[in-house]
């Protein structure tokens, strides 16, 4: 089965996501095509339709369009509709299917890559961004104990709390609360998120999202969503304290692969996977 699928942002000019699906078609030996189309908000809607009549068989959506793109869409599955967010869909009869596959994306890194998960937990996630609601709903999917969104704009994590209690059954203010950038919490954590653009090249060499590095532990899991550079100075100061570190790539790399699996509707299997990352060695990792 062969199909032309495309990446919808803004912008969109240093996006990783033809290369990493370009290695998963070659090595899939699926003659697929993705190209990464640079599309402003005001014009998503026009696009889509301009696409959907190329015959397009799906799609990502990155930064902004994640939750735009939702009234446009036929249904979502359960996970995008938990998220509030979609970053594939899927097209059948030139209507359009929305799924997340960000939330299980970060969940399968932070398996295979860490050997670790979130049940019971207490977690703290910087930013109250899209990508935040994904990881958010990753962690409570996971069952973590208590999980506080920290963010810039206080009233941007308040509202994210607030969606998250009523679009998540038995998620209880008991679990997910928001939290100031001082709060003790943020020491106690079992794991630190990063899901603000703070350290994100080119301003990668002196942001860093929480002001001391004393927040940070041996043995604590801190994650970064940043993959350039792939090291931010907040992993850097986190593995100076040996705690266990994980940048942004391999989120982007297992949301790939789902995304791949519901446009193909076949699993890529584990000596695939073991053949895309060899590929990928060199060129983007
Ligand atoms: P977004 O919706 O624009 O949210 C940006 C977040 O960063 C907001 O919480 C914002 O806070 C915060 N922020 C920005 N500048 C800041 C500053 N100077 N100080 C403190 N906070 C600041 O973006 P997004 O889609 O959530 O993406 C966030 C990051 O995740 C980006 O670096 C993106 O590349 C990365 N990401 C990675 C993956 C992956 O697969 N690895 C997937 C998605 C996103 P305010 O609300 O106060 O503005």
């Amino acid at each position: 089965m062969s199909g032309a699928y495309a990446l919808l942002g803004h912008p969109i000019e240093h996006s990783l996501s033809p290369k990493l699906h370009d290695a998963i078609n070659k090595i899939t030996q699926t003659d697929n095509t993705y190209v990464a189309l640079d599309i402003l908000p005001e014009n998503l809607e026009s696009e889509v339709k301009n696409i959907i009549a190329t015959g397009i068989k799906g799609f990502n959506l990155t930064m902004p369009h994640k939750q735009i793109i939702i009234p446009f869409l036929e249904s979502l599955d359960s996970i995008s509709k938990r998220t509030g967010a979609v970053n594939t869909v899927k097209v059948i009869n030139d209507k359009l299917y929305g799924f997340n596959t960000d939330v299980n994306g970060f969940s399968e890194a932070v398996k295979k890559e860490t050997n670790r998960d979130f049940k019971n937990e207490t977690i703290v996630i910087l930013g109250a961004g899209g990508a935040a609601r994904a990881i958010a709903v990753a962690c409570l999917e996971g069952k973590c104990k208590k999980l506080s969104i920290c963010n810039r704009t206080s009233n941007k994590a308040d509202a994210l709390v607030e969606f998250l209690l009523s679009s998540n059954p038995g998620v209880s203010r008991n679990t997910v609360v928001a939290c100031d950038i001082n709060n003790a919490r943020i020491s106690t954590a079992d794991i630190i998120i990063n899901c603000t653009s703070l350290g994100m090249s080119p301003n990668s060499n002196d942001e860093m999202p929480l002001p001391i590095d004393t927040f940070l532990h041996e043995g604590q899991l801190v994650c970064d969503l940043i993959y350039n550079p792939s090291e931010t100075k907040l992993l850097k100061f986190a593995r100076d304290k040996k705690a266990v570190v994980m940048n942004g790539f391999p989120m982007l790399f297992w949301q790939a692969i789902f995304a791949w699996q519901i446009w193909n509707e076949r699993e890529i299997n584990e000596t695939e996977i073991d053949k895309i990352k060899k590929l990928l060695k060199g060129q983007i990792i």
